[in-house]
């Protein structure tokens, strides 16, 4: 037998036995807890529920924490996140890794904290976010630091432009020189 095929029996096994003590039950997943079924309770109808267990199970715990083949998320820069339900994006910068940032908006997102304008849009509309793969998307990686706010600007503009940014994110102050590039049609990939 393949060894990921014993490892989702094994747990299928600690589901039920859970299942069956309910006082047991809440130690199954660490995220169940009452601000989370409240969460979890306005996305009843949609597929977010699976989201939240799927990131609880032994299996990914057990699983050695590398980002699989995408490189992406361990780069810093400019990335998008994109809403699930209505396809619109957040653009947001960081210096660290995406990895790193994707987990801070979701984190905000499961203590139904708006922090950000992305964890704002998906609590208050109640839309959906994805794993990492579904969600977060690498803009432009830079490793300039100085680079990461003009950039961020850049895509801001052209996103809020293309009428493709979440309305919860702030345009900042338009760049006349990044608004001449958009005009004349010299815009970044938006997609
Ligand atoms: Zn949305």
């Amino acid at each position: 037998m393949h060894k990921s095929q014993k490892v989702q029996m094994k747990q299928q096994k600690v589901y039920q036995t859970k299942d069956k003590d309910k006082n047991k039950k809440r130690a199954t997943f660490t995220y169940y807890s009452p601000k989370i079924r409240k969460i979890t309770n306005l996305f009843k109808h949609t597929n977010i529920n699976i989201a939240f267990k799927n990131t609880n199970t032994i299996q990914q715990h057990t699983k050695p924490k590398t980002i699989d083949k995408n490189q992406d998320y361990n780069t810093s820069g400019i990335c998008r996140l994109t809403c699930n339900t209505c396809k619109m994006s957040y653009i947001g910068q960081t210096s660290r890794n995406l990895n790193q940032k994707y987990r801070e908006h979701i984190h905000y997102i499961r203590n139904n904290d708006p922090q950000s304008a992305y964890a704002q849009h998906i609590l208050q509309n109640l839309h959906e976010y994805g794993c990492i793969t579904d969600t977060m998307s690498l803009l432009k990686p830079t490793y300039k630091t100085s680079m990461l706010i003009p950039y961020e600007q850049l895509f801001i503009q052209t996103f809020h432009h293309n009428g493709n940014l979440i309305t919860e994110q702030s345009t900042g102050e338009q760049n006349a020189f990044f608004q001449l590039a958009i005009d004349t049609m010299l815009t970044p990939a938006t997609t």
